[in-house]
């Protein structure tokens, strides 16, 4: 059999199916909700939240994104490899060997030493690049954070600024709650700081501060503006993860549904162990539903309290622990369930929805940590040709 026949044969029984253009719809709603002309920086670090960053990164740029924010080097040379050509800011400050090649790929590098800037300097100096790299500084606001500490900024500004092989482009710090009282004072003590930048002329064109949260929290947005803030870095939201409960007049829509298929079915009488959990016995006669889904896959699952799958629409209970690779549903209430059916981990199906962040709250850990997969699940991504997202 071909390579090519073989693939056109596979069945999987647990995949991610990833809704690029609901992606696209987010950063549409979330401009709306922006002050006009304030720039969106998309965070696909940690391969986009587990969504896939090269994929992620080019629906992104298709739709108008201003920049994207990876972790480390790695995750920007990743991007670059697949013809990102939006400026790309990279969390991790360089260590000195990775200096050059940051200066070389164009990446934006985040400074918070002179120590830093100097090294990146020089290696800039030596790179045959025609432009200078730009730089981000970050200052820490919060407690221990880990940016500059705010009295220094002031020469670690003028210092990028007077090296000719660098490009003063941005100033940001993140905040280290989005709780409305620490929030404000963390964004006032930022925004005493972006006036001293100002007064010295050393102020540069993108300032930022919030995230996800924040933009949830009105009060945090409207302070942003007020204190000079031009941009933005959201996550989260755009991968439709609500990062606090509660209601929001801008609806978000999730990216990734979580699925897997049943595989057999057993019944299970009254005082029976549950097949690879005997520490939990059925109390009743139960149809249990083996899916092949474990906390190797999905983490979560590790954690979960009162785990529940979608199968054919009903929602239906976890029976016992989730395994590495494997977990039992209690399909009782749905007596048509078939080997083959449709399972949903997390996503909707036929009018039924299993939230991301109800998986969250149940088990104990962010939203964002929700999509972050095992590397069994197979990304199936929806609306942009296969082609151009094919997994590089
Ligand atoms: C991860 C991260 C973000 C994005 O956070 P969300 O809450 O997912 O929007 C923004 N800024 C920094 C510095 C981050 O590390």
């Amino acid at each position: 059999m071909t390579r090519a026949s073989l693939d056109r044969r596979r069945f999987p029984t647990v995949w991610a199916d990833i809704d690029l253009h609901a992606l696209g719809r987010n950063l549409t709603t979330l401009r709306r909700r922006l002050p006009v002309g304030m720039a969106v920086y998309g965070v696909v670090k940690a391969d986009a939240y587990g969504h896939g960053g090269p994929a992620v990164a080019r629906a992104l740029q298709h739709a108008g994104v201003d920049g994207l924010v990876v972790a480390d080097l790695e995750e920007g040379t990743a991007l670059r490899r697949v013809g990102i050509e939006r400026p790309v800011l990279v969390l991790d400050p360089p260590l000195p060997q990775q200096a050059a090649p940051i200066a070389a790929q164009g990446l934006t590098a985040t400074v918070t030493s002179i120590k830093e800037a100097d090294i990146l300097a020089g290696a800039a100096a030596r790179t045959d690049t025609a432009a200078p790299v730009p730089v981000h500084v970050r200052v820490g606001t919060g407690s221990g954070g880990l940016g500059a500490p705010p009295g220094l900024l002031l020469d670690l500004l003028a210092a990028i600024d007077r090296a000719p092989a660098l490009r003063l482009a941005g100033l940001y710090t993140h905040l280290s709650g989005s709780e409305s009282m620490a929030g404000l004072r963390e964004l006032e003590r930022f925004g005493a700081l972006v006036a001293q930048a100002d007064a010295a002329g050393l102020l540069p064109p993108l300032v930022h501060a919030l995230s996800s949260s924040a933009l949830d929290n009105p009060a945090l947005a409207a302070a942003a503006q007020r204190i000079g803030c031009t941009a933005v870095r959201c996550g989260s939201l755009l991968y439709g993860l609500r990062a606090v409960p509660g209601p929001t007049p801008f609806p978000y829509t999730p990216v990734m549904a979580v699925k897997a298929r049943i595989i057999r079915l057993a019944t299970l009488e009254p005082g029976d162990g549950i097949p690879e959990d005997a520490t939990l016995s059925a109390g009743r006669q139960t149809r249990a539903a083996l899916v092949p889904i474990g906390y190797a896959d999905a983490q979560h699952l590790l954690h979960l309290a009162n785990g529940s799958l979608l199968v054919r629409g009903h929602e239906v209970p976890i029976l016992g622990t989730p395994l590495m690779s494997s977990l039992l549903a209690d399909v009782s209430t749905v007596p048509d369930a078939q080997p083959g059916d449709e399972v949903v981990l997390f996503g909707t199906q036929e009018g039924a929805a299993l939230p991301a962040e109800a998986l969250a709250e149940r088990s104990g850990l962010p939203p964002s940590a929700i999509p972050l997969l095992g590397p069994r699940v197979a990304r199936h991504y929806r609306t942009i040709p296969r082609a151009e997202t094919a997994p590089v």
